[in-house]
């Protein structure tokens, strides 16, 4: 069974390597960049070449057509059946000897292909393979003008149709296009790492790319380490020299679907919270957890768009009797709230991506929610006019589907517990009292033995509490009180 997996792009920074501090190294490497350079200016003209010939190789059968005058008498008269009372037989008679026709034409043109050689797979990319190689050999590896030339061919096929269709001429090719190459050639892998460590992708004429990973913010050296250890396989990748100088590997890493083995027995608890909206803790971690988004800027915007909202209705107000007025203003806020749905709906889709990357970078295999029956009363005995807000803006139902489906995708299992209590329970020693929460943010555990769930101690004896957000979500994801499923 194939399996199935996803196609990434990763940008590495490269640089030629310094074989030394000697005299010859410099010179090497002053040759070397000689040579790439002669690749960068010469690699688009090759493209540019390879496509018009694309275009060539198509267009060589249709004049073959067209030259043929027993072809065009047979297109005339069928297009003129009728007028000329042609009998069935006839067309029938007419069309077998066009398709004979064609079949000669096609043959013609892949003798022409094949410049002479009777046999030959794939006449088409070696005929654009032989021209340019014939003028671009010299300074341009057979490696690369062979990936160059597949490449070309698969793009050129995405506008054969429009451009045989007469709605567009072929593409044009400029100067810093990627320099492509088979990452694995012969079944060996160009990417390699020497004994310090370094990692480099060699390419043919001797040139060593040194990798730089930088701040590395997207973690482009693991994955190199993963493709240098098999885990991850590699498409056909590229380097791509930038107006400003800088050179980059375009990487191409195929991460498999299905073989991601997540822990089943590490549990993301998703909170919604009241300090900040979305809270994400780990049943097995005593420290660390996710916020998403900050309620200010969350009620900003929506006091923002509320206030607006109201500003049109105190105007219809006004304007019941009708007419062109009330229809604008109706229409106004139609759009308003059509606005604030898709921000809700952006929103959302930002927070569930969050909860997804945060549970797959902790290799957790399932996701832990509140139902949402009695949300709101069993969570929290003192509910606040902020959290009704929440309640009345936030689209939890929306998000929790969002985060369903988004983890499906990704192998997460999601299940739902019993919301009752998690808010007031301490969820180190599982003491529950009301009042723990001494307000939105804090908790602090009223069990005299209990450590963990007070924080520090204060100079006056009291404890800064930990945060309460926090600790409903752990107590989400430890909690064993599943329910079947979300109910409304
Ligand atoms: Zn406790």
């Amino acid at each position: 069974m194939a399996t199935e997996y996803t196609c990434i792009t990763r940008k590495i920074e490269v640089h030629l390597h310094k074989h030394g501090d000697t005299e010859e190294a410099a010179q090497r490497l002053k040759d070397e960049y000689h040579i790439w350079d002669n690749i960068n200016d010469n690699l688009y003209k090759a493209a540019n070449r390879i496509v018009s010939h694309c275009f060539f190789n198509d267009a060589y059968e249709y004049r073959l057509k067209i030259h043929s005058p027993e072809f065009r008498q047979i297109e005339k008269s069928l297009q003129h059946a009728k007028k000329n009372k042609l009998s069935e037989d006839d067309i029938k008679k007419l069309k077998a000897e066009r398709k004979s026709l064609c079949a000669d034409f096609r043959e013609q043109r892949l003798a022409f292909l094949r410049g002479g050689a009777t046999e030959g797979a794939n006449p088409e990319q070696n005929s654009t393979y032989q021209v340019v190689s014939h003028e671009f050999l010299d300074v341009i590896p057979s490696d690369i003008l062979t990936c160059l030339n597949q490449n070309i061919a698969s793009v050129y096929k995405q506008y054969a149709l429009e451009v045989e269709m007469g709605k567009r001429t072929i593409p044009n090719f400029k100067k810093g296009i990627p320099v492509p190459f088979a990452i694995k050639q012969n079944k060996q892998l160009r990417l390699r790492k020497r004994n310090d460590g370094s990692v480099y992708v060699l390419l043919p004429r001797e040139l060593e790319w040194d990798l730089s990973f930088g701040r590395d913010r997207s973690n482009n050296r693991e994955i190199v380490e993963r493709v240098l250890s098999g885990q991850y396989d590699v498409g056909n990748s590229s380097i791509q020299e930038t107006r400003s100088g800088k050179r980059f590997l375009l990487l191409v890493v195929k991460i498999p679907k299905a073989s991601r083995t997540l822990d089943t027995k590490k549990v993301v608890g998703v909170d919604l919270g009241i300090a900040t909206p979305l809270y994400a803790a780990l049943n097995d971690n005593e420290y660390g957890g996710l916020s998403i988004g900050s309620q200010e800027q969350f009620l900003k915007i929506r006091m923002r768009m509320t206030a607006q909202k109201r500003e049109l209705q105190r105007n219809l107000r006004y304007t019941t009797n009708g007419g062109h007025g009330r229809t604008q203003k109706l229409q106004a806020l139609e759009r308003l709230e059509g606005k604030e749905r898709n921000w809700v709906h952006l929103q959302n889709h930002i927070f569930s991506k969050s909860i997804i990357e945060y549970a797959l970078k902790n290799n957790a295999g399932v996701i832990q929610m509140e139902r949402l029956t009695g949300f709101g009363h069993d969570k929290n005995d003192e509910v606040g006019t902020e959290y009704k807000f929440i309640l009345r803006y936030w689209s939890f139902f929306e998000l929790q589907s969002m985060i369903e489906y988004k983890a499906k995708a990704a192998g997460i299992e999601v299940r739902y517990i019993n919301p009752y209590h998690t808010s007031q329970t301490c969820s180190f020693c599982g003491k529950y009292e009301k009042g723990q929460r001494i307000n939105q943010a804090t908790f602090v555990c009223k069990n005299p033995d209990c450590v963990k769930g007070k924080g520090r101690q204060k100079s006056d004896g009291t404890y800064e509490g930990i945060n309460a957000d926090w600790n409903a979500a752990r107590n989400i994801a430890l909690s064993e009180e599943f329910v079947d499923k979300k109910k409304k």
